[in-house]
């Protein structure tokens, strides 16, 4: 069974097809500037040269149909027809509290993500154009969600609340929702797996450190609390965003300097987190080399990111009454060695010790704990499209001819 899953941005469309009987990859790609006169469409098969296009592209259906004929093309193609693409896997970024668990989309379903959009105004509705084109191009072929938001609908009463009045919460979901959740599931299985366990067994923290960053505390199989709330604003210290500050700083923000609505929320978006802090840039990289020849900024931006980390590792580790392993995944999780020395150190009491040799690795699942250590440290290379993928495949398995 072949499913291609699908993820739209704004002016992005990314997408991966997957074989499942074999669960391997045939061809993957991406979409940027779609609506652009020189919107850049690449496409990657394994082992093969990738094809780099520069074209005006209109939409999102225009970039699905240029995807189609790709997959299906003489040279660069990796299936014969369309016929082989069995369903479609779209990531959507927010469920709310309609969606625990991916779905298949359905009319009513449609209906119910057009109403999720007011607590995503800036993800769901690309989310929703995605799907609608797919709809329109490929009608006969099942279409599957997979929310960003749905593995922590298990996160207790007193952890998702905010402390307004209950009304809010009533009218308007204002609530603690957590993102990145594919993620977190996706590499707390494998760290189960890893340490030869059920993932209802071992207490683990997921951090999923990345340009937008979170952490899970996941106990049971089940996330129950996460950073990010609301919004994917809140938690850690980001690469352009805030995270958590007191929420008076904005109306003495607006106050002070006469800033709108909206542009306070650019600021708290777009121009915060280690970017705001260093003045350099929101790339770790960056700002890693910026703060080894001395910027002083820069490194205060490192110090205050591992320092948030910290600080959650143990806030989880108390919630969850301890902690049997701790995963790092995503681009500063997966590559930043140095990022997760510092994060390490000073997480001994908890029973972590951290294995330098073993921690010298970039992008490869490795355990990098030291021998003895208590509690397991693994780097785990994220992978949301195979979660999408089994999830469209599990969903739509008792739909097959
Ligand atoms: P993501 O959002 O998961 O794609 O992660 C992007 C972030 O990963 C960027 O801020 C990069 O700075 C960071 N990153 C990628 N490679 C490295 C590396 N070798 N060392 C530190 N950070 C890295």
């Amino acid at each position: 069974m072949n499913v291609l899953v699908v993820n739209c941005g704004s002016s992005s469309l990314k997408y991966q097809l997957l074989d499942m009987t074999t669960e391997t990859e045939l061809a993957k790609g991406l979409f940027e500037k779609i609506g652009d006169q020189d919107a850049i469409f690449t496409h990657k098969r394994p082992n093969a040269d990738k094809l780099e296009r520069v074209e005006p592209i209109l939409n999102h259906k225009e970039a699905l149909r240029i995807l189609l004929d790709i997959l299906v093309d003489a040279e660069y193609g990796v299936i014969k027809s369309m016929d082989e693409i069995d369903a479609v896997g779209h990531r959507v970024v927010h469920g709310g509290e309609k969606f625990a668990d991916s779905v298949l989309i359905t009319p009513a379903v449609m209906e119910a993500l057009e109403e999720c959009c007011a607590l995503a105004p800036l993800h769901n509705p690309p989310n929703i154009q995605g799907i609608e084109a797919c709809q329109a191009i490929m009608p006969n072929v099942p279409q599957v969600a997979v929310f960003d938001t749905a593995f922590h609908q298990t996160m207790p009463k007193e952890a998702y609340m905010y402390a307004l009045p209950y009304e809010y919460y009533e009218d308007y979901g204002i609530r603690r929702y957590g993102f990145h959740g594919t993620s977190h599931k996706y590499v707390a299985q494998r760290c189960a797996e890893l340490m030869g366990k059920h993932m209802s067994d071992p207490r683990i923290i997921t951090c999923h450190l990345g340009n937008g960053s979170s952490v899970s505390a996941i106990k049971g199989g089940r996330s129950i609390d996460t950073t990010m709330g609301f919004t994917p604003l809140s938690g850690l210290i980001m690469g352009t965003r805030t995270g958590d500050i007191d929420p008076a700083i904005v109306p003495f923000l607006m106050n002070k300097t006469g800033m709108n609505y909206d542009e306070v929320d650019t600021v708290m978006n777009k121009k915060s987190g280690v970017l705001g802090i260093s003045g350099v840039s929101n790339d770790f990289r960056v700002i890693e080399e910026a703060a080894a020849n001395g910027n002083k900024r820069a490194q205060l931006a490192l110090n205050m990111f591992h320092y948030k980390v910290r600080r959650v590792i143990g806030a989880f580790a108390a919630v969850m009454g301890g902690v049997d392993a701790i995963v790092f995944t995503a681009g500063i999780g997966e590559n930043g060695i140095g990022n997760r020395d510092a994060i390490c150190n000073g997480l001994e009491y908890l029973g972590t010790r951290i294995d330098s040799e073993r921690n010298n690795i970039r992008g490869k699942e490795q355990e990098i704990s030291a021998e003895g250590s208590r509690v397991k440290i693994f780097v785990i290379p994220t992978n949301e499209e195979i979660m999408i993928a089994r999830d469209t495949q599990r969903i739509t398995a008792s739909l097959k001819k």
